[in-house]
């Protein structure tokens, strides 16, 4: 308490930052039925115990822009500890940014109280990376630091008004993205933004302005920077945004792919890798926005199939056996990607057992078709098969076969079995198939 009013009489006076436009309902156009109960309630909360409270950022944005918001942050300017005491289902996360975890019902909101401006005393890494962020401020320099002028928005659901500090009401109605203050400098305070700008301007159709635009191509290399878990973070919440192929598209257009996945301009590059990334992340893209579950595994065993393929395969030219080949294929492809990109072991392993199960679709003699099936992750692999298939890489006849095998009778299945003869046969039913899609032996899962 004290804290807060040194803070305040420190504050006054000097307040970094604009001042607010306050824009009422009939410009902004937020009902308050649309806006989740739970962050109506901690707002709600937060100001009859004497504290300002806004429902802030991404959440505001989508709003107006007519989108449902996909979860909701809270903006105060209570400390973590003040948001601890006042809500009992409530625990302080994070360390580089502290937050508080309020749960409400089934929601849980982010409460973050409103951040002081930086100065020379910020802890930052030798590129100008900001490593540590826990000092308090005034609403105005909390907004200064968000990074586009439409996520700098603060709505009052008691009072029904936004908290407009750098025109971003205007901005989401023109559909430009602007940056707050020096897009140079707030590239090079955090790289992640030129990820975030590609991201938001997908998914809300938006342009970039000028400025942030072009100094993208020039500072890419700075995303080399980031920590490896951050990026894997933003990786994934750029694929499973529903819109991963126009972001892939736009990655692509800013340069902005090559430092991210390593592979992935290598596998743009190639007709048949390209037709599958992007029949898979279309495929992602429709159960986003049809409510399906959809699994980080599945998704990054399609980005680097192709990779894993070609390597495959100048294994066993240079002499090595299918299985020992297909794991080192695997785990060199993965170290590569896990320089950049930390994927998290759990789904590492989720990735090999979808690839390990792949040739193992061409043994269809003796029971190994129904040890296949069997397999735990047996769906998602044959979910990949399919996108194989379709992109032309894998034979139909084999999803024909496996489709009509699934569906069968037991008496059936024993007569589409193939008699057990091994390598012979199966080779002669190979022919004319892509090299790299054919294994030359079987490959068990371990
Ligand atoms: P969405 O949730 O739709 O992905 P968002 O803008 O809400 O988009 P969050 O990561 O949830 O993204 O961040 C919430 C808010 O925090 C943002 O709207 C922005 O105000 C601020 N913010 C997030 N990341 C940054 C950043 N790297 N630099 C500055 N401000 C940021
Ligand atoms: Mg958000």
């Amino acid at each position: 308490m004290i804290r807060k009013l040194i803070r305040r009489v420190f504050l006054r006076g000097e307040p970094a930052g604009r001042k607010a436009e306050t824009i009422a309902v009939a410009k902004h156009g937020i009902r308050r039925d649309q806006v989740s109960r739970g962050a109506c309630r901690t707002c709600e909360a937060l100001q009859k115990a004497g504290h300002r409270a806004y429902v802030v950022g991404g959440a505001v944005r989508d709003l107006i822009a007519g989108i449902p918001p996909k979860d909701y942050d809270i903006a105060t300017d209570a400390t973590p500890e003040e948001v601890r005491g006042l809500f009992r289902r409530s625990r302080i996360i994070g360390r580089r940014f502290q937050i508080v975890h309020v749960m409400q019902g089934p929601e849980t909101l982010e409460v973050s109280t409103f951040r002081a401006a930086h100065d020379e005393e910020t802890l930052k890494d030798e590129h100008g990376r900001i490593l540590r962020d826990n000092v308090w401020g005034s609403i105005e320099e909390d907004a200064a630091r968000r990074d586009f002028t439409m996520n700098a928005l603060y709505y009052d659901p008691t009072a029904q008004v936004v908290l407009d500090f750098h025109k971003g009401v205007q901005d989401i109605q023109r559909k430009t993205l602007r940056m707050i203050g020096d897009p140079r400098a707030r590239y090079r305070e955090d790289p992640v933004r030129m990820l975030r700008a590609v991201r938001l301007s997908a998914k809300l159709g938006l342009r970039l302005d000028p400025q942030v635009q072009a100094p993208i191509r020039n500072m890419a290399d700075l995303i080399e920077n980031v920590p490896a878990a951050r990026l894997f973070d933003e990786m994934l919440k750029l694929l499973f945004s529903g819109h991963a192929v126009e972001c892939l598209k736009r990655l692509r257009d800013e340069g902005l792919h090559h430092g991210l996945l390593p592979l992935l301009d290598v596998i743009l590059e190639q007709p048949l890798g390209e037709k599958f990334v992007l029949l898979a992340l279309a495929n992602t893209d429709a159960r986003i926005r049809a409510n399906k579950p959809v699994s980080p595994g599945f998704l990054f065993a399609t980005l680097l199939w192709h990779e894993v393929l070609a390597n495959w395969e100048k294994r066993q030219k240079d002499g090595a056996r299918p299985v020992p080949a297909m794991f080192g294929a695997m785990d060199e492809v993965l170290d590569l990607q896990g320089e950049k990109l930390a994927i998290t072991k759990r789904i590492a392993a989720d990735i090999k057992d979808i690839w390990l199960l792949q040739p193992r679709f061409e043994k269809r003699s003796g029971h190994a078709p129904l040890r296949l099936i069997e397999q735990p992750r047996f769906r998602a692999a044959w979910d990949f098969l399919l996108l194989r298939a379709e992109s032309g890489e894998a034979p139909q006849e084999l999803v024909d076969w496996w489709n009509k095998f699934q569906d069968a009778d037991h008496d059936t299945r024993e007569r589409m079995m193939l008699p057990d003869t091994g390598k012979k046969r199966r080779r002669s039913r190979g022919r004319g198939r892509k090299a790299a899609a054919e294994p030359t032996g079987s490959v068990d899962a371990p």
